[in-house]
Parts: C-alpha cells; sequence; structure tokens
C-alpha cells in the first residue's frame, strides 16, 4: 500500500518514506491510499490476542512494505510489561453504557505514550529500510506532555538523539522536573526564556536553517520531528479502539459486530481521527463523540461547518486541548472530500489567508452523519470529575472528564444508550492540584508542595500514585539550564558536538 499526499493525490511513497519524512514536501499530511479491511473474523481472532500481537495485525495492515517480524519486534519493544505493566490499555466499566479506556498507563502517564513509544522504533526501522545511515535528531518544542513521552520513546533508542525545549516558565513543576531529570544516553532538554510559541518557532527556523542542516549532514545528522502528524503516530492509535472492542466482546458487553460509540477528548484531532480510521476498516461504530473545553472551535465546525480560528484562546484546567489549529482535521477533510486535494489546498489556503473555511454541503453533511461535537467549561470540567468520583468511585483527570461530559450531553439529548467508549487521556496525578481542588478539597492543598499533593491525590481517590511520578523525587536533575530564545541552536550544536 502506498501513501499520498493530502495536497497532492498523485504522490505515491512507501510508508517507511511517509514516516521517515513527516510531512510531504508540499506541506500535505500522508495518507494510505485505501483502507484495509478488518472483518468480523479479524476481531474474533484478535479478541484472543495480546495487545502486542493486536497491534502487529493492525499496524501490518498499514505498512505493507514492513516484514511482519519487523512490525512484532517494533510494538514488542513499545508495550513491553515494563513500560506499561500488565494491561496495556484496560477498559473500565462505570456504567451500563460508559466504559473508560485508559490510554495512561505508560512511562508518563498520559495516552502520547501509546504513540511515542512505538514511533522510534517504527521511525528507526524506516531509516534501515530506506538505506539512511545517518543518526536521526529528533529536535521537539513542548507546553509539556509531549517533550516529555518523546524523550522516554526516543530514550537510549539506537541511531537516533533527542532534544527537547520547553519554555522555563510555561510548564508544570512535575513536568518540569519529568524532563529536567530525563535520564538516557541520547538525550538534552533545555528551558528557554520564552514561552511555547517562542520555542516552537526557534524549532522550526532550525528546520529551515539549510546552513544548519547542511552542518549537520557533515556529520551525519538528519534532523527529524516527532510531532502528531506523523502517520507512524497516527496508526499505533488504531490499535487501542480495536483492542477496547475486543475486550468488550472478551466480557460479554456485546457481540460481534454490535455497534459501540467512540468519546474522545481532542486538541489536534489526532486521536479522534484513530478512532474514525477504524470505524472506516470496518470497526462496528455508531458516532464519534468529539469533545472539547472552552477552546470549542471543533464544537462549532461540526456543528455549522465552518472553521473559525479567529476567536480567543483560553488557558484552561486542560492545557493539552488548549488547540486553535487542529492540524489532522486536514486528514478528515481530505477523506470526506474522495480524496480531492484540490478541495483540501482550497481550504488550507483560506485558513492561511482568512483564518477560517466553510466546507462543502456534501462534506458536512457527512460530518453530521459521522460526529457528534460538545464541549464543556472548566466549571463543568470540575463537576464531572467530582460526580464521577461520587457516583463510581473512580476518579478522572481534567481532559477526561470534559469527555465524560460531553457524553453526558450526547446521552441526554439523543436518548442513545449504545455503549460508549470514553477515551482517557491522562492519570489525575498528571493535573493533581485540578482534580483534588475539583473533589472539594481545596484547603488540605495549602502549603503542599507537589510530592504532598500526589499523597493527597492517592488518600482522596484511594488510588496508588504512579511510580513514574512518585520516583521523581529521588532522581538527579541533570539539565537545568535554561538558553536565550535566540540561541537554541547553538544548544543544538553543543549537545551534537
Ligand atoms: C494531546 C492530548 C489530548 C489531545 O489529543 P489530540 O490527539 O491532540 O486530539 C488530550 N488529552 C491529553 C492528556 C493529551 O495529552
Amino acid at each position: 500500500m502506498k501513501y499520498n499526499s493530502t495536497r497532492n493525490s498523485n504522490l505515491k511513497v512507501e510508508s517507511a518514506v511517509a514516516i521517515k519524512q513527516g510531512l510531504s514536501v508540499e506541506g500535505g499530511l500522508f495518507v494510505p491510499e485505501s483502507f484495509p479491511e478488518l472483518s468480523m473474523d479479524d476481531i474474533k481472532k484478535l479478541a484472543k490476542a495480546s495487545y502486542v500481537e493486536r497491534a502487529t495485525f493492525i499496524l501490518k495492515k498499514f505498512l505493507t512494505d514492513y516484514l511482519v517480524k519487523e512490525v512484532k519486534a517494533c510494538a514488542t519493544k513499545a508495550y513491553s510489561r515494563s513500560k506499561f505493566g500488565v494491561k496495556v490499555a484496560p477498559l473500565v466499566k462505570l456504567s451500563d453504557t460508559e466504559f473508560v479506556l485508559e490510554l495512561w498507563h505508560g512511562p508518563t502517564c498520559a495516552f502520547k505514550d501509546m504513540a511515542l513509544q512505538i514511533l522510534p522504533h517504527l521511525l528507526t526501522t524506516a531509516m534501515k529500510k530506506t538505506g539512511e545511515e545517518k543518526t536521526v535528531v529528533i529536535l521537539v518544542a513542548t507546553s509539556g506532555d509531549t517533550g516529555k513521552a518523546a524523550l522516554e520513546g526516543f530514550k537510549d533508542v539506537d541511531g537516533t538523539k533527542i532534544m527537547v525545549f520547553y519554555p522555563s516558565d510555561g510548564v508544570s513543576d512535575i513536568q518540569k522536573l519529568q524532563m529536567i531529570t530525563q535520564e538516557g544516553r541520547n538525550v538534552c532538554v533545555s528551558g528557554i526564556q520564552g514561552n511555547f510559541d517562542d520555542a516552537q518557532n526557534g524549532v522550526k527556523a532550525i528546520f529551515t536553517d539549510e546552513k544548519a542542516k547542511a552542518a549537520l549532514l557533515k556529520k551525519n545528522y538528519v534532523l527529524s520531528s516527532a510531532n502528531s502528524i506523523n502517520w507512524g503516530r497516527l496508526a499505533p492509535q488504531i490499535v487501542y479502539y480495536v483492542s477496547a472492542y475486543c475486550d468488550m466482546v472478551n466480557t460479554g458487553e456485546i457481540q460481534i459486530g454490535d455497534k459501540i460509540n467512540i468519546c474522545v477528548p481532542t486538541g489536534n484531532f489526532g486521536n479522534i481521527l484513530a478512532a474514525y480510521y477504524a470505524k472506516k476498516m470496518g470497526l462496528p461504530v455508531n458516532k464519534l463523540i468529539c469533545a472539547s473545553n472552552c477552546n470549542n472551535i471543533l464544537t462549532e465546525f461540526m456543528q455549522t461547518g465552518v472553521y473559525d480560528r479567529n476567536r480567543e484562546f483560553h488557558t484552561t484546567i486542560s492545557p493539552s486541548m488548549d488547540i486553535l489549529i487542529s492540524s489532522n482535521l486536514e486528514r478528515l477533510l481530505y477523506d470526506l472530500s474522495g480524496c480531492d486535494d484540490e478541495v483540501v489546498n482550497a481550504l488550507m489556503n483560506e485558513l492561511r489567508e482568512n483564518g477560517k473555511y466553510t466546507v462543502s454541503d456534501d462534506i458536512f453533511g457527512q460530518i453530521k452523519e459521522l460526529f457528534w461535537a460538545g464541549c464543556c467549561d472548566d466549571y463543568f470540567t470540575k463537576v464531572q470529575i467530582y460526580n464521577t468520583n461520587n457516583q463510581h468511585g473512580y476518579t478522572v483527570d481534567t481532559h477526561t472528564a470534559v469527555a465524560v461530559d460531553v457524553y453526558k450531553q450526547y446521552k441526554e439529548q439523543t436518548g442513545d444508550n449504545t455503549k460508549t467508549v470514553i477515551a482517557s487521556t491522562a492519570s489525575p496525578y498528571k493535573f493533581n492540584a485540578s482534580v483534588i481542588s475539583a473533589l472539594g478539597r481545596d484547603e488540605e492543598m495549602a502549603g503542599k508542595d507537589d510530592f504532598e499533593l500526589l499523597e493527597l491525590l492517592s488518600e482522596v481517590s484511594g488510588t496508588k500514585i504512579p511510580k513514574s511520578l512518585k520516583s521523581l523525587k529521588n532522581k538527579e536533575k541533570r539539565f537545568e539550564n535554561v538558553c536565550d530564545k535566540t540561541k537554541m541552536l547553538d544548544a543544538v550544536n553543543k549537545f551534537l558536538k
């Protein structure tokens, strides 16, 4: 199977090239030229399989130029017991219709691990397959979660080095500690004096600096990114929806062929797009429910067909969803337009020039058929954390709470009783202050440091602190340097020297 670009459907590359390149040369996103089918017989077989086997089976359908043993080796390294514990993506039943898919059992306690643990292996395999012998240098600008997940994924992976920049005053204390104590031979972390946009612009400037790139090439280095538009990050996300379905078959919640809904707290549109792709492959899915916080550009888009980013940006307690440009939406538009690169190019031009676009009636009609969208502000996010804890004895993080709330809105407005998988994208411990506050325990928080808050949340929620967060306290701080935002290239060169 070959891959086209959303902005050039005549382009055809192998999956290894798509993963190595990340983005197509004309700025489009790589998409498979056709979608492999998932039959009910496949599901029957996968129901009895391990997560690694499920991942190997699904990924191999997309990565046709990889050998089965290559895909299996990648999945085995990524989803090992030492990284994810006994169950990679467990499904927890909250009520007769609500099933929480916990995607945060990886090393950094957030769902980005599901993709970033396997991407480095898919990428280094792609390098070998395409005869590339250089060392890949991954540069990441992060507002918190992605940087740490990328560091953990690339840590000690042969043939790679990774450098992460974060705004020194723009991440939480835990996030900062997670990064500056990062272990591994091939990693480097630096704060920058500036905000996330400065960090991102600095990284972009290095990527487009031909002179710098040529100098690196001489030293046998080639730059790459690990951002969420890489096909090697998206494909592994399809797996856990199929896996959740299999688990529901195994527990007798559904019969093979029964439909489920999938509800996803959405930012860049990657996670919910993977659910759409699972449906497209044949997974029996009724509605895809798109949940946003008060940065509700996607809610409005799905309700009106108009994507308008001319609006205020809100900082919320679910920061990983504070996004106004959902890059992966481009892949959905391509698919719903019947793979029409002209349509996509026109819409993306409009977005660049006017900050908005309107999709055709045909595309809008399909969106309404496939999706349901809703949003939830910080107040109701907290109410939902409280209610879920109160009613089910189960504690969700702020992002998951947005999805739970939007699911409740959906159910109330539609009366649909279809069993629904709700994607849970972070451990509540990652956003402990907001969660403890939502549970009504503000007073006990006063004067406590981050580690004491972990203890408090454990007490309040009756759950165990994830080992990777608890152990941070005793880790050596390896990367305490902060550089000027104009000196990022120097920092990269120093790291690679
Ligand atoms: C990244 C992230 C999201 C948003 O996922 P997208 O694929 O960008 O839609 C939601 N929740 C958490 C905790 C995240 O880290």
